[in-house]
């Protein structure tokens, strides 16, 4: 039985992955005439990440803001500096540092946020 259950939860998962990256497809899109809707979009992933427990995917981990949830797009509303073997977004909307650990760190202790 655990294991029907088990093969469910892989399967909704690799849906939930699936919308995931669709919206924030969709986001992008948006984000040229409407911003509200663009942040509209990554809100609804975000909901859906959480939902279903998957992980955010790495290549989309930077473009929203981890705090108000905003779309990120640079030199537009986000600013992006390179630290010692960090990169640091700034959101220009809610004024909050997110914190991404370099490729080629070399302290494996670290972990991405
Ligand atoms: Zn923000």
């Amino acid at each position: 039985m655990k294991r029907i259950f088990h093969r469910i939860r892989e399967k909704n998962k690799a849906i939930a992955r699936e919308r995931i990256t669709k919206l924030f497809a969709m986001a992008e899109e948006a984000y040229k005439e409407n911003h509200e809707l663009a942040n509209r979009y990554v809100s609804l992933a975000r909901k859906i990440q959480m939902k279903y427990r998957t992980r955010m995917p790495a290549e989309l981990r930077k473009k929203f803001c981890k705090h108000c949830l905003h779309f990120l797009v640079p030199s537009k509303n986000c600013r992006v500096r390179l630290q010692k073997d960090h990169i640091v977004y700034y959101c220009l909307d809610c004024k909050k540092f997110t914190r991404f650990v370099h490729k080629g760190s070399k302290n494996p202790k670290k972990k991405a946020n």
